[in-house]
């Protein structure tokens, strides 16, 4: 197989990272069997300094051509106080338009190794095993009218939740087909005691689970849902949400993974003839200025990222199992990165990767 794939590493760790999990599918691939073609090019920050705009023409084009993007991370302090047309976050919301990705996939594990690593007590995280399927190109960070008017105590700021039947249906049609595979049960999370925009979501989602007889739903309130994720996460299978609240919960959700350094993530657009999605894969974090250029990073979230590529854009389910199997084997042998609290000296951003490629190496030759 030929994997077309286009290389975005971003700014800050997003570059660090992204070497280490380029590093890992080209072992993958070539371990496989697999040839693949990787073009880079610039996104965010560094879009900015070269171009003048956070996603080039240039970008938009190669994204489209390629059958699959992977992204490190978005994001310079210098840019914190530029309009928002400037800033480098405005690049990672362009592509994801631009690829019309409309739902962010987020899994959530505690791996055995880790558990102490999460501030929550063991017997809270152990066996945690949920995926948060985040709607992505709707609600409040799309919806217009927005925009700051006016001056003094005048001054106004607008945005707008917004959301439409087809676009509810069509993640949660994804929602209720990923619980088909896991443990059939989908938990909605809203504010219809409040929102409008809520009820919408609600009602809509009620009648696409008629389609799923087999899977269980149940509804939760998103302030409710923050505080059951610290307390009962083993009860969420998956989790269906919307824009804003998806991007907060899953935030918080990765204290129970020990580290948002260790969280994967896959934005899934439409179904190519072949089976396979269109595909944006990206770690969770951002480009975490205060470790960036120190070889530091936590490199597993976007490893994992590569692993869900492997997955979802390409149907290649045995190598995506070497890689996640190879990040448990890294995580059992202790050698990981500073913000796991190693019990030893922490490994560098780069050891990380290469005990990654050691351990699939390893797994190919038991094959
Ligand atoms: P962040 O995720 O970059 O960092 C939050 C904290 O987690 C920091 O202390 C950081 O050191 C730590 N951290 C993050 N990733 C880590 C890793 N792989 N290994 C070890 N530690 C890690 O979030 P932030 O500080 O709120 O944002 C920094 C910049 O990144 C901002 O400009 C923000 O807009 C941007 N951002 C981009 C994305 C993206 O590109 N998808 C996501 C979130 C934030």
């Amino acid at each position: 197989m030929n994997l077309k794939i286009l290389v975005l590493p971003g700014d800050g760790i997003g570059v660090e990272v992204t070497r280490e999990a380029v590093k890992v599918l080209r072992h993958v691939a070539e371990a496989s069997g697999h040839t693949i073609t990787l073009s880079e090019g610039l996104l965010g920050g560094i879009a900015i300094h070269k171009t003048g705009t956070p996603f080039p023409e240039e970008t938009q084009k190669l994204a489209l051509e390629a059958d699959a993007t992977f992204l490190g991370a978005v994001g310079l302090p210098e840019f914190d106080s530029a309009p928002p047309e400037k800033r480098p976050e405005r690049g990672l919301l362009g592509i994801r338009k631009t690829l019309q990705v409309y739902a962010n996939l987020r899994p959530v594990r505690s791996y055995k190794a880790l558990i102490d690593s999460s501030p929550l007590k063991n017997e809270l995280v152990d066996g945690t095993d949920l995926i948060i399927v985040r709607e992505l190109t709707g609600g409040l960070y799309y919806g217009t009218p927005r925009g700051i008017s006016g001056t003094g105590p005048e001054e106004r700021a607008v945005n707008t939740m917004t959301y439409t039947r087809s676009e509810i249906e069509r993640v949660t049609h994804m929602a209720f087909q990923l619980a088909m595979k896991r443990r059939k049960k989908v938990t909605s999370v809203d504010k219809s005691n409040v929102l409008e925009n809520s009820q919408l979501w609600r009602r809509v989602v009620i009648e696409v689970a008629a389609h799923y007889p087999d899977v269980a739903l149940d509804h939760i309130l998103v302030d409710n849902c923050a505080m059951q994720l610290v307390l009962t996460p083993k009860r969420f299978d998956v989790v269906l949400t919307e824009n804003l609240f998806g991007d907060i919960l899953s935030d918080e959700a990765a204290v129970l993974a020990g580290s948002i350094g260790m969280l994967p993530s896959a934005s899934i657009g439409a179904q190519r003839p072949s089976g396979a999605w269109v595909g944006l894969y990206e770690p969770v974090h951002g480009s975490a200025p205060d470790i960036a250029g120190q070889n530091k990073a936590n490199p597993l979230g976007a490893i994992g990222s590569i692993a869900a590529m492997l997955e979802y854009s390409f149907g290649l389910t045995a190598e995506a199992n070497a890689v996640y199997k190879a990040i448990e084997g890294v995580l059992d042998s202790g050698r990981v990165t500073a913000d796991l609290k190693p019990k030893g000296a922490p490994a560098t951003t780069s050891e990380v990767g290469d005990a990654i490629c050691q351990a699939v190496a390893v797994l190919e030759s038991r094959k």
